[in-house]
């Protein structure tokens, strides 16, 4: 079984992107600037910002962190992000997730405007994913993208099931390998039956956020397997949610967790920041 990992892909990808960004520099005058936007302590937020500053900078961004208190209210912060949306300087917003409970996700969506939404989460952008004319990736569904094309696959005329339908992985990742003629199956808790419809896939694309919920009844012999799941146990080691010991050699290539999407993500978000910069200018 080969195993997929991120390193090879984003040290590409990054080289040609601080290239792509001097380029930009260069004839513009200007540098890609991306504010992030974290309410809250939750520590493992505060990692993934650290991990997607640094990363703005070894590319040649500018960057700046928004820290709000658990306790600011979605009036204050959305009054922040107006700001930000109105500052020419500014290219990307990213709104870290989870944010408190205080907040709704249905409206927050609305808050970025769509031309600086990198993370690509306003309905708009969404649309324009579904619609096949993307103005940016959607992140996490875009680095897997990047990753297959990277080793090689090619989803046209393959069966791909995506097991989960959030609107920051499911649903935006279904459209694109719909984009690239796959044949889709989505798989959700209301499902009949998921393990028989699951095994029917070339691919399997797992983003139910379900501790080692995959197991080899899933998964039909030689498929490709890609593990979206984060999690962590109480000595603070990493997994996902695929169950490795179970599934063992049966799939043909399986990311690992971690090193496999979860940088990816900073990559796509980075692109979609040069982007913005230069639909801008
Ligand atoms: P979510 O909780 O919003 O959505 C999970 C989806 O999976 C839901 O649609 C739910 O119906 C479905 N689901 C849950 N359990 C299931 C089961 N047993 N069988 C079938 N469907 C099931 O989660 P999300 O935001 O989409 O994230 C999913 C996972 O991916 C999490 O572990 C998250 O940490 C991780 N994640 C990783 C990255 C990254 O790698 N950069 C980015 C986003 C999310």
């Amino acid at each position: 079984m080969i195993k997929l990992t991120a390193k090879p892909v984003i040290e590409k990808r990054r080289a040609q992107l601080a290239a792509d960004t001097a380029a930009f520099k260069a004839k513009s005058g200007k540098t890609p600037h991306l504010s992030v936007v974290l309410v809250g302590e939750d520590p493992a937020s505060r990692i993934y910002v650290a991990n997607k500053s640094k990363a703005a900078e070894l590319v040649g961004f500018t960057h700046k962190t928004i820290l709000f208190p658990a306790s600011a209210t979605p009036t204050e912060v959305k009054a922040k992000i107006d700001a930000l949306n109105r500052d020419p300087k500014v290219n990307g917003i990213l709104v870290q997730r989870p944010l408190p409970k205080a907040y709704v996700e249905s409206e927050v969506m609305f808050w970025v405007d769509p031309k600086k939404d990198v993370d690509c989460l306003h309905p708009e952008n969404l649309g324009l994913v579904v619609a096949g004319q993307p103005r940016f990736v959607p992140c996490t569904p875009g680095g897997i993208m990047v990753m297959l094309e990277h080793y090689g696959y090619s989803v046209a005329k393959k069966v791909a099931c995506v097991i989960g339908r959030s609107s920051i992985v499911g649903k935006p990742l279904a459209a694109l390998l719909l984009n690239d003629n796959a044949t889709i199956m989505q798989v959700h808790r209301s499902t009949q039956n998921p393990e028989s419809v699951c095994r029917q896939a070339d691919f399997v694309f797992v983003a139910a956020g379900a501790p080692r919920m995959l197991k080899k009844e899933w998964v039909k012999p030689g498929a490709v397997v890609i593990d979206v799941g984060i999690h962590r146990d109480e000595t603070g080691k990493v997994f996902g949610d695929v169950d490795t010991d179970s599934v063992g050699e049966i799939p043909s290539a399986l990311t690992p967790v971690p090193g496999g999407v979860g940088p990816m993500t900073i990559q796509v978000l980075l692109e979609n920041t040069l982007r913005s910069a230069k639909l801008r200018s």
